[in-house]
């Protein structure tokens, strides 16, 4: 469910599973329009799914509909799937976090959060699930900055009350600067996306051996990647989040942890 889901590439991942692992059913874009919920998230029952992801901009608003939320999800402030339950009732879960921690394991097997200092840039939906699963993975200082401060600030506080001092808000304005000494640098903002202007970064204070990560997957390879890696800066793209987010919801609906194949990146890449 989402407003558009169009460009959505999740019919495509979870119907490779669906016939991969021989399961009979299909996965469906839902266009949900904004203020649409209460009535579209409990026909999920009715209409026989197992349950569904929620995307653009029902994140946050769904979980109001749920019977229950998972804890994680619950610390994150938003779902991005839903499963009907056997007694019919709803149950909220968020796997971003998962997947974006996932993505860094796959890329680099021995990547280790508490390996030095993070800069993250941007505190919207994707922002708050990759911050709190670096923090419980153990990363020590997380670096936060945000265009309208107050949302980076928001965050941190939030954040402060189970994490201390590791999240702190530092101003848009010191980005270039923040950028020193770290060993882990993640853009979560839109910028670089298709059809958005590149990230305003100045990669001069990056260390050359920091790995440089962004949730962005169209393209693939963005501007800020592009840099990094010209610079000889191991990256991360953004596309094993969205394989990885997918895999336990997949195992939710259907009791099979699925596997990210080549064939399936493959034909996913194909797409971007
Ligand atoms: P949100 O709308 O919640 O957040 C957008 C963020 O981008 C905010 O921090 C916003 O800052 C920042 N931003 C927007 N315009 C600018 C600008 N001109 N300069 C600097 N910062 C800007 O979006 P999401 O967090 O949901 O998504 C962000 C990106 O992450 C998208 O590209 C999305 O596709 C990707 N994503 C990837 C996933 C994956 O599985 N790989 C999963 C989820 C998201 P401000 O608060 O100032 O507006």
């Amino acid at each position: 469910m989402g407003w558009p889901v169009s460009h959505s590439r999740s019919p495509l991942i979870h119907n490779y599973w669906l016939q991969k692992y021989g399961l009979t059913g299909s996965y469906v874009q839902l266009p949900v329009a904004p203020g649409t919920l209460a009535t579209a998230i409990p026909g999920l029952k009715a209409l026989g799914f197992k349950g569904c992801n929620v995307t653009i901009p029902h994140k946050v608003d769904a979980m109001a509909f749920m019977d229950e939320v998972d804890s994680n999800a619950k610390r994150v402030g938003a779902i991005n799937t839903i499963v009907v339950q056997a007694d019919g009732s709803l149950k909220g879960f968020n796997t971003d976090g998962y997947g974006y921690i996932q993505s860094l394991l796959d890329a680099k097997p021995n990547w280790q959060a508490d390996a030095g200092p993070v800069t993250v840039l941007g505190a919207g939906g994707a922002a708050r699930a990759v911050v709190l699963s670096l923090a419980d993975r153990g990363a020590k200082e997380i670096r936060l900055l945000n265009r309208s401060p107050a949302a980076a600030q928001a965050l941190a506080d939030e954040f402060g009350n189970e994490f201390g001092e590791v999240v702190k808000a530092v101003p848009w304005a010191a980005r270039h600067a923040a950028l020193s000494s770290v060993a882990l640098l993640v853009n979560t903002t839109s910028q670089g996306m298709h059809g958005n202007p590149a990230l305003d970064l100045d990669l001069t204070d990056l260390p050359r051996g920091a790995l440089v990560s962004d949730v962005i997957y169209v393209p693939l390879e963005t501007p800020l990647l592009q840099a990094a890696k010209a610079r000889g800066n191991p990256t991360v793209d953004g596309l094993g989040m969205l394989l990885n987010q997918a895999r336990p919801a997949f195992e939710a609906w259907f009791s099979v942890l699925p596997d990210i194949t080549p064939e399936l990146q493959r034909m996913v890449e194909a797409t971007l």
